[in-house]
């Protein structure tokens, strides 16, 4: 069984060759600046990375030139590939498991497109291309809502006229959940325990938070849609509705003008001029005002969350930090958890400098709870989910 991982951007596909079971990746590829004048496809198979500039007019015809790459290199897709599994942003309250796609079920997603404006649709159209590249095999979407779709009625509730609400699917729904569910998973295997409380970090270019009790989470960060929650690279997490009421009435900015602003020109990139966590370190480290204050505003946000879960969960097992940030920026692990003894909390300096590819403990043995760098594998997760549900039918 190898499974085909797609994840389509708006400007980019990404894809790995992914065998479930024991999780080895056998090619890896990306194909961004579709649309543009030179696009580029950069394919890594093990022992051998290629390279392609070219134009690539649209998805359709990115996912062909990869195609064509792959099987120069002798990987044929149409023997190999036995099922193919994608990332879809938004489920909706339509679907909260992974899904075997079919004409009806792509018109669902499609139609969620209103609550993702800037997901469903590329999503949409990378299920489409890769559907009539691979026809006879089975396609599954995964979603990063699912695994927040059980979320508490006093969490996932937005505090506004319940009407209103309904009609028009306004709750929290959470993102990123394929890898706030395949992290905390990994916690369990790796400390050999289960049932643990863990508040569970994703800090990549998008960054949210989870509160986890026994496997189930009972709260998270994002919300109707990914702008929600912590400090993010270019989105600027939790505002005052106010301001957008504001920019409306004052800056005479419309609605498209705000979700840009708001999405694409704030957090650490707004506040700083930089989303890139490393360069941002080195503007701090050069004397740069603005960086250090982005990064103030960054760990204060963050340090809020982790507050405000431990008092949703009552008792703490487990703190897990992960993707690009969370695994590689320790002076971020440092600062989050910084000064929490009182609260059992505590970073051991040598175990958090340390730098790995696996998972492993940063606390010390007197922590009370357990701080863990957690490499998340969403593609991994999605490959599995998608056997799981085609090796079941
Ligand atoms: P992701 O969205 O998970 O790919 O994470 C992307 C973010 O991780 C970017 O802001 C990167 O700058 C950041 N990142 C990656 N490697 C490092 C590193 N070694 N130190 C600090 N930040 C990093």
């Amino acid at each position: 069984m190898t499974v085909l991982v797609v994840n389509s951007g708006s400007s980019s596909i990404k894809f790995q060759l992914v065998e479930p079971e024991d999780g080895t990746a056998g090619a890896t590829g990306l194909v961004e600046q579709i649309g543009e004048t030179e696009g580029r496809v950069v394919l890594d198979l093990p022992g051998d990375e290629s390279e392609k500039r070219l134009e690539i007019p649209d998805h359709a015809k990115g996912l062909q030139i990869a195609f064509d790459m792959l099987a120069d290199a002798g990987v044929d897709l149409h023997d190999s590939v036995t099922a193919v599994g994608h990332r879809v942003v938004h489920g909706g309250e339509v679907f909260y498991r992974p899904t075997v796609v079919d004409d009806a079920v792509l018109k669902q997603i499609d139609e969620l497109s209103s609550l993702a404006p800037l997901h469903n649709p590329p999503n949409v159209l990378g299920i489409e291309v890769a559907r009539r590249q691979l026809p006879d095999v089975p396609h599954v979407a995964v979603f990063d809502t699912a695994f927040f779709h059980g979320l508490p009625a006093a969490a996932s509730t937005y505090a506004i006229d319940r009407d209103t609400a309904r009609q028009y699917g306004i709750r929290r729904y959470g993102f990123h959940g394929t890898s706030h569910e395949y992290v905390s998973q990994q916690v369990e295997k790796f400390l050999g325990r289960e049932g643990l409380d863990q508040i569970v970090l994703h800090l990549g270019n998008g960054a949210s938070a989870s509160a986890i009790r026994a496997g189930e989470p009972i709260d998270t960060s994002m919300g109707l849609t990914p702008l929600e929650g912590l400090v993010m690279g270019t989105r600027s997490g939790d505002i005052d509705p106010g301001i957008v009421m504001h920019l409306r009435r004052s800056a005479d900015m419309d609605v498209d003008a705000i979700d840009e602003l708001l999405n694409r020109r704030s957090g650490l990139k707004g506040m700083s001029g930089i989303n890139d966590f490393r360069a941002l370190q080195q503007r701090i480290d050069g004397g740069d005002g603005d960086a250090a204050l982005a990064y103030d505003v960054y760990i204060h946000r963050l340090r809020k969350y982790i507050g405000a879960y431990m008092v949703d969960l009552g008792h703490l097992d487990v703190i897990a930090f992960t993707a690009g940030v969370g695994e590689n920026a320790s002076q971020v692990r440092a600062d989050a958890l910084a000064n929490l003894q009182g609260f059992g909390i505590e970073i051991d300096p040598e175990r958090n400098a340390q730098r790995g590819k696996v998972a492993r403990v940063i606390s010390t043995d007197g922590s009370a709870v357990t701080v863990l760098v957690v490499p998340t594998n969403e593609e991994l997760a999605i490959a599995r989910a998608t056997d799981a549900l085609v090796s079941s039918r």
